[in-house]
């Protein structure tokens, strides 16, 4: 195919506004096309060189671009720069200045082909002098180029094309240009996509041998599945009623989606839920998964999670974010903010693609496919089927550092669809509306090693509070936001008297730090919530049998409370009123906050 025709094409799509005009020029694009070319002009089409998740990019800055532009046109660098931005599209200034441009004869025309291999070459080139090939590339398709050409091929490069076709609408070009038209063919075609997320590919087998060869478009291993999403409901009742009385209900992790590949060979790769490549910033999920897996080749989906592995607390969503996107300083990160993958599906076990099975089979396998290891587990389940026995679930899942729970339908066509949003999984939140008000002034009895940037000195450190009728310092917190690095370098002076190569027999917690201290200094922390822990001992039993009070995300405001000793610390008394304010206070908003037990 020629350029020329797919810059025309480009050129009428941009003019048309409507969905259904632009879906017959988008067949009437793609019918005469087979093969890679179908392939290409796809990817194309959307701005892309390669499938979306591969995550292939062109890396051409709009002052690359304009060298090229002047290259080839014979322009002025800067003439160039202030005439694009006025008209705020260099795509457009490329044309009106090859429009004035001599017309070069006997060039060769441009071919899509021709132009795509250049363009991966133009992707390709890294390194030093990589800035002078892309220029020279480009340049050279630009001289070759025509006036609209160049338009688009500057647009490209840029990454603003703006055809406006969107996968939606190429999915339903696909099913007029070669399948029926008809609605059981597009939802075919639409679920090839949804499992391999691969639109070239999709185009290819539907073109090569119709809607029924769609069918031997599988799960791959390296290739990301479009993720299932929930629904949400506005209370458990209206949650159970919806999934017919009965449903799993998990916890529902905040954290960052992750699909994770494990081959049979070769490194385990990860997938964001925007199906982006994920695993470089997570070095140390790979080979854990790698472990975990008893049957590879396997898909399995989790939620990743920042894990304190001292305590077993989930940490606040922010920290494992700061991982996201990080380029540099990775194994570092890894200590610091260490991470736990709570698995809640299976898409591929041994090599079986098990996403059509309903859900109580998947959610088997995976308990037979997975060896749990410190920081690769399953997600919390339990099966329900009363709104009381949910809210109880509800009230563990809080307390176990959950946002929610999410439940997932145990019904016949409970199967994992890729892609879709629907009433299988349902999500329910309990957003507390009131933050913590009150801080609270802690006695350090125990201090953890530092990771990471704060290795060689103490990172965090473990919190009481008083209880005067057992005299006794009840832990509620493990603190390590907040303290900058004078703060850091000061505690162990402070500290120092109080040590202890012994648990204090006046200190009552289910943690173990890696160094003790007897209740001695004080600090005021504050947090974000309340909930019930079962390793910390603060109003042990008052709440729940069992467990005692925790503060979720502590800070240290920064202020030694040297004022007060000890024993005038917070009391576990005050610490359950602050509780019960906070549940209180949520009540109105939420019908179904947890009722005091
Ligand atoms: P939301 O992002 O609020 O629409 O909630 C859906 C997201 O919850 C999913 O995409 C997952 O990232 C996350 N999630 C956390 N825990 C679970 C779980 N047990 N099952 C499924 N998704 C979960």
């Amino acid at each position: 195919m020629r350029f020329a025709d797919l810059a025309a094409a480009y050129d009428r799509l941009e003019a048309t506004k409507s969905r259904l005009e632009m879906r017959h020029r988008l067949a009437d694009l793609l019918r005469p096309l087979r093969g890679d070319e179908l392939a290409i002009v796809l990817y194309l089409s959307q701005g892309l060189l390669r499938p979306e998740y591969e995550g292939v990019e062109l890396g051409v800055a709009d002052s690359l671009a304009r060298r090229a532009v002047a290259l080839a046109t014979g322009g002025e660098d800067a003439a160039i720069a202030r005439a694009a931005k006025a008209s705020g599209d260099l795509g457009r200034t490329a044309q009106e200045l090859l429009e004035r441009r001599r017309a070069t004869t006997g060039a060769r025309p441009l071919e899509v082909g021709e132009v795509y291999e250049a363009m991966r070459a133009i992707a390709a080139a890294s390194g030093e002098g990589s800035q002078d090939v892309k220029v020279q590339r480009l340049a050279g398709l630009l001289e070759r180029a025509s006036p609209l050409e160049g338009r688009f091929l500057v647009r490209f490069v840029l990454g603003t094309l703006r055809v406006g076709v969107r996968e939606m609408t190429i999915l339903d070009a696909l099913n007029e240009a070669f399948a029926d038209g008809a609605k059981p063919s597009r939802a075919a075609i639409e679920e090839a996509f949804n499992l391999s997320s691969d639109l070239g590919l999709v185009a290819t087998t539907l073109a090569g041998g119709g809607v029924a060869a769609l069918a031997t478009i599988g799960l791959e291993v390296g290739r990301p599945v479009r993720p299932m999403l929930a629904e949400r409901e506005p209370t458990l009742e209206a949650v159970l009623a919806r999934m017919g009385g009965r449903a799993a209900l998990e916890f529902k992790y905040d954290g960052l989606r992750v699909q994770a590949h494990v081959p049979r060979d070769g490194p385990v790769r990860l997938f964001s839920r925007r199906l982006e490549e994920i695993g470089a910033q997570f070095p140390e999920l790979g080979p854990e998964l790698a472990r975990a897996v008893r049957r590879p080749p396997a898909i399995v989906e989790g939620e990743c999670v920042p894990l304190d592995l001292d305590t077993g607390e989930i940490q606040p969503f922010q920290d494992v974010a700061r991982r996201r996107g990080r380029k540099h300083d990775l194994d570092r990160v890894a200590e610091e903010i260490p991470v736990c993958l709570f698995l809640f599906d299976v898409l591929l076990d041994g090599g079986t693609a098990v996403y059509g099975e309903d859900f109580p089979s998947r959610r088997a396998r995976l308990e037979r496919l997975v060896r749990p290891t410190e920081r690769v587990r399953l997600a919390e389940q339990k099966v329900v089927d009363s709104p009381d026995v949910a809210k109880e679930f509800l009230d563990e899942a809080i307390a176990g550092g959950g946002e929610g729970v999410m439940a997932k339908s145990l019904k016949e066509g409970s199967a994992y669809r890729a892609g879709a949003r629907g009433y299988w999984w349902i999500k329910y939140k309990r957003d507390y509306t009131v933050g913590l008000s009150d801080s609270i002034d802690g006695v350090v009895v125990g201090a953890f090693h530092g990771r990471g940037r704060r290795a060689g000195r103490f990172g965090a450190f473990l919190l009481a509070v008083y209880d005067p009728g057992r005299d006794r310092f009840e832990s509620f917190t493990k603190v390590g936001s907040g303290f900058d690095d004078a703060a850091l370098a000061e505690m162990p002076k402070r500290l120092a008297r109080w040590a202890s190569d012994d648990p204090p027999a006046s200190v009552d917690t289910g943690v173990a730090p890696d160094r003790w201290f007897r209740p001695g200094v004080v600090l005021e922390v504050r947090g974000a919530e309340l909930t019930v822990s079962p390793v910390h001992r603060a109003a042990l039993g008052r709440v729940r049998a069992g467990a005692g009070l925790a503060l979720r995300f502590p800070r240290f405001t920064g202020r030694y409370r040297d004022d007060k000793g000890p024993t005038e610390a917070t009391t576990s008394a005050e610490l359950l009123e602050m509780y019960r304010r906070q549940v209180r206070q949520a009540a109105p908003e939420e019908p179904d906050a947890p009722a005091e037990t």
